[in-house]
């Protein structure tokens, strides 16, 4: 069964943090072609400051872990992506109050629960070609039924879910965020957003693979 203890929620915080420094240009360049060319900057700003503030709340329950990651990307990234994944780790962090490990119950919760207040903030729907888009088919397949699979099947899948949902971005029309004053002129493009949350499930993923 899925467990995933503290030191394995710092580790992946830490190494989400240095994914969006290697692609720190790559979500920039993506974000230059439908936004303001800022997203790998402002992923990259918010997830250094997490990692300066993480020895202050080592020692806390996972939730509190979360939630100040929340707090400090809302306090620390200009951008839209930083309220919107800031409101994701606060209300995941709720979810998991207190515990010092989760089991793959919390897991689920904890993803729904981070989409939830993605959806809350930004109002996003899936195919509006957001963060969403990514989220939605993994938080759908945690509600599947997951018995029969071993804990390596469950993590591949969740990242090839994101990967597929990720690519499908490029086709469609933005209808929020800065990519949507574009019109028609966005399609054709991945939505930048959509790949940073796909590195942050790849993270994810990595630490508690077997
Ligand atoms: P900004 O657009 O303010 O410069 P970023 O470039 O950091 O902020 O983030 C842009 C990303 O934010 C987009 O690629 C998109 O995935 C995501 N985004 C924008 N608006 C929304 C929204 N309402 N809901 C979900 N995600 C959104
Ligand atoms: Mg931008
Ligand atoms: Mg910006």
């Amino acid at each position: 069964m899925i467990n995933c203890n503290k030191e394995q929620v710092i580790n992946i915080i830490k190494n989400i943090a240095s994914t969006m420094e290697k692609n720190k240009e790559y979500l920039t360049e993506l974000d230059s072609a439908i936004g303001d060319a800022d997203h790998g900057i402002n992923m990259n700003r918010g997830f250094k400051a997490v990692v300066e503030k993480l020895p202050e709340v080592e020692d806390k329950c996972i939730g509190t872990i979360l939630k100040t990651i929340g707090m400090t990307l809302v306090s620390t990234v200009g951008g839209a992506s930083g309220p919107l994944y800031g409101t994701a780790f606060m209300y995941a962090g709720r979810e998991v109050t207190g515990e010092k490990e989760l089991d793959l119950t919390d897991i689920k919760n904890l993803f729904r629960a981070a989409l939830e207040g993605l959806v809350k903030r930004g109002k996003a729907k899936p195919g509006d070609k957001t963060i969403v888009d990514t989220l939605t088919p993994v938080v759908d397949y945690f509600k599947s039924s997951l018995d029969e699979k071993t804990d390596n099947e469950i993590l591949e899948e969740i990242v090839s879910i994101a990967k597929e949902s990720m690519e499908a971005t490029k086709p469609l029309l933005a209808k929020k965020g800065r990519a949507s004053f574009l019109k028609e002129r966005s399609k054709g493009h991945l939505d930048p957003g959509a790949v940073s949350c796909y590195l942050m499930i790849k993270e994810f993923a990595a630490v508690l693979k077997g």
